[in-house]
C-alpha cells in the first residue's frame, strides 16, 4: 500500500527533512510513525499525499507511482486517501453533516447518495445524533470524531492521521485511537503519527521510528521507545 524506495526530501530552504527512507506497508496494516518534533513525520504524510515531492527516490501508493502521476490526476488520487489532522480543520459555518457531506459533493457522487453516506460515516464514529450541530458546539474529541467521519466517507483504502490526538485529553485521545483501530478492522490501511507513548504502548502495533529524517527502528509489535 505504501512503498518508499530510498526517499529523500530537502526543502527549498536547504533543510534535509528525510534521508534514504525505505518503507513497505502492506494493505490492512495499522502503523504508528513516531519520533521527536522535526524528525520528518509530517513530511512523510505530505509526500504520500503529493503535497510535497521527494528530492530523491520513488514513492508508490496503492499501486500509483507518485513520480509519474500527472498533476491533473492528483485530485482524483487524493480521493483514495482519508486524512485527519491535529487541529480537526472543520468548516465552522457548516453543520456536522455538511462537513462530512462536503467531501462527497466535490467528488461528483450522485446527490441522492450523499446524505445517506454521510450518515453512515457519522454512525461509524458515533456522532449521528449531532448531525445538525455546528462544530463550535462540540468538544475537541467530538470534533475529531467528525473529522474522522469526513476522512472515511469516501471509503478510502488508506487513512493518514497526523498527530490526531495532539489536542485531546487522555480519554478523548483513547476514543479516537480506538476508532482508528476499528476503521483499520474494517479493512483500511492506517498510518498514524503520534507523540503519545501511552497509546502506542497499550496498542502494541507496528512502530516505525524516525530520528533526524532517518528510519531508526521498525518493529512489528513495538513500543514508543526502544526496549533497552
Ligand atoms: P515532524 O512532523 O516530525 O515534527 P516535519 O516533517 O514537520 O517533522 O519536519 C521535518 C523537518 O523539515 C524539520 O526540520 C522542519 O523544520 C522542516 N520542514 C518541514 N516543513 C518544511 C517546509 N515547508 N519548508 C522548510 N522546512 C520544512
Ligand atoms: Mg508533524
Amino acid at each position: 500500500m505504501i512503498h518508499f524506495h530510498g526517499v529523500g526530501k530537502r526543502y527549498p530552504s536547504g533543510v534535509v527533512a528525510l534521508q534514504d527512507v525505505r518503507l513497505q506497508i502492506e494493505p490492512g496494516e495499522f502503523v504508528f510513525l513516531v519520533g521527536p518534533t522535526g524528525s520528518g513525520k509530517s513530511t512523510v504524510l505530505k509526500l504520500i499525499q503529493r503535497i510535497e515531492r521527494p528530492t530523491m527516490g520513488r514513492i508508490i501508493i496503492d499501486g500509483t507511482d507518485l513520480g509519474r502521476l500527472p498533476p491533473a490526476e492528483v485530485p482524483h488520487f487524493r480521493r483514495r486517501l482519508g486524512v485527519v489532522f491535529q487541529e480537526f480543520k472543520l468548516l465552522p459555518d457548516r453543520t456536522v453533516a455538511e462537513n462530512v457531506a462536503f467531501a462527497l459533493r466535490v467528488t461528483g457522487v450522485d446527490p441522492l447518495g450523499i446524505m445517506p453516506r454521510a450518515r453512515w460515516a457519522l454512525e461509524v464514529v458515533g456522532m449521528v445524533d449531532r448531525a445538525a450541530d455546528l462544530p463550535a458546539k462540540l468538544s475537541g474529541g467530538e470534533q475529531q470524531k467528525v473529522a474522522l467521519a469526513r476522512a472515511i466517507v469516501n471509503r478510502p483504502p488508506l487513512v493518514l492521521a497526523d498527530e490526531p490526538t495532539g489536542n485531546l485529553d487522555p480519554a478523548a485521545a483513547w476514543e479516537i485511537m480506538q476508532l482508528l483501530s476499528s476503521i483499520n478492522m474494517r479493512g483500511a490501511t492506517v498510518l498514524v503519527t503520534t507523540h503519545n507513548p501511552t497509546l502506542v504502548d497499550i496498542l502494541r502495533r507496528r512502530v516505525i521510528a524516525l530520528q533526524a529524517g532517518r528510519v531508526v527502528r521498525d518493529e512489528p509489535r513495538g513500543l514508543y521507545n526502544a526496549a533497552i
